[in-house]
């Protein structure tokens, strides 16, 4: 028994357990933290973590102990239940989502500090500051997001493996504006739209999730669905919130069943480009949706638009709101 315990506590430290469920510490020595206890309440903080030795003490409740001791206190659970919580599988799921978090609140922090990111928002037509707080827009200006958090403790094989540092530890994404994507709370992917030359998307590896917020839209009779971050946030923001965003014109399999459960009508708005390709992959797309028995309309942009385009052009909310009551099965 004791063994198994040791080979189970080894690969998560106590710290990144607490960061995944959102501690916060500061520095108080060279290998302790302090934050707000999580076991009482408390205002000032007096919850330490040594990261040396692996255990916490808080100086207010008198608790203290390793990680599978927090877990018991924390949890209410038995030695064993605790044990369980410790799967390896549910840790490298939990490692990458609370990293994600961290870097989606550090990009959203930079947004304000570059005025070239700013006022590349507003040249795709995106002003309402209320609303880039809520889709958790940010921005990431390039080589300041390792020494971030690698100071808060991240290791740099994890920062490797969720993609967020190449192979030579740069940063992957440079003066790109970031739009989180979650699924259920927690952040997935991230999507890095270029300011620069730099090629226009990148994502991170691995899944990209399903719809857009789709728990926003899923109970909805209508639904939008345009294929970019940016044609979803000027639709947001002329009032429509029926609208989902599939990023890019190839739905994966989670957003495809998503669209067909339950019935409803679905507006496909994908890009009127030259080569056509937008508009072939909205024929597909409808072909797909009809023959699961979902009502599938095609919204006709003018030639050469998308819907982002269709508001810097000058359309607005009156305008959209037509072409979707013309839109053809
Ligand atoms: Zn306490």
């Amino acid at each position: 028994m004791g063994e198994d315990v040791g080979t189970l506590k080894r690969p998560l430290p106590l710290l990144d357990y607490l960061r995944q469920h959102n501690w916060t510490g500061h520095p108080a020595s060279r290998s302790e933290l302090v934050g707000l206890c999580p076991l009482h309440e408390e205002t000032r903080p007096s919850f330490y973590v040594n990261t040396r030795k692996d255990v916490f003490y808080c100086h207010g409740c008198g608790q203290g102990g390793d990680l599978i001791r927090f877990i018991q206190l924390s949890r209410h659970l038995s030695f064993r239940q605790s044990l369980a919580c410790l799967d390896p599988r549910t840790i490298a799921e939990a490692d990458s989502a609370a990293v994600l978090e961290q870097v989606t609140a550090f990009y959203q922090q930079q947004l304000a500090n570059y005025r070239e990111a700013l006022s590349y928002l507003n040249k795709r037509g995106l002003q309402d500051p209320i609303l880039i707080k809520e889709l958790e827009i940010g921005y990431a200006p390039g080589g300041s997001l390792r020494r971030h958090l690698t100071a808060q403790g991240y290791p740099f094989e994890l920062l490797r493996q969720v993609g967020l540092l190449n192979a030579q530890g740069a940063d992957a994404f440079y003066q790109r504006i970031i739009f989180p994507l979650r699924q259920g709370k927690h952040v997935v992917n991230l999507y890095g739209r270029s300011i620069g030359n730099a090629f226009a998307h990148r994502f991170l590896p691995g899944t990209k999730g399903g719809l857009h917020a789709w728990e926003k839209v899923k109970h909805r009779a209508d639904v939008i669905v345009v294929e970019g971050l940016f044609d979803y946030a000027v639709l947001r923001q002329a009032g429509f919130h029926n609208v989902t965003c599939s990023l890019g014109t190839h739905l994966n399999a989670t957003q495809f069943r998503q669209l067909c459960e339950g019935p409803r009508t679905v507006y496909v708005t994908f890009d009127v480009d030259d080569n056509q390709s937008g508009q072939q992959a909205a024929e597909q797309l409808a072909h797909r949706l009809v023959a699961k028995g979902i009502a599938t309309r095609r919204v006709l942009l003018p030639r050469g638009h998308d819907p982002n385009f269709f508001y810097i052009a000058g359309g607005n909310a009156h305008q959209f709101q037509s072409l979707l009551e013309a839109a053809q099965p």
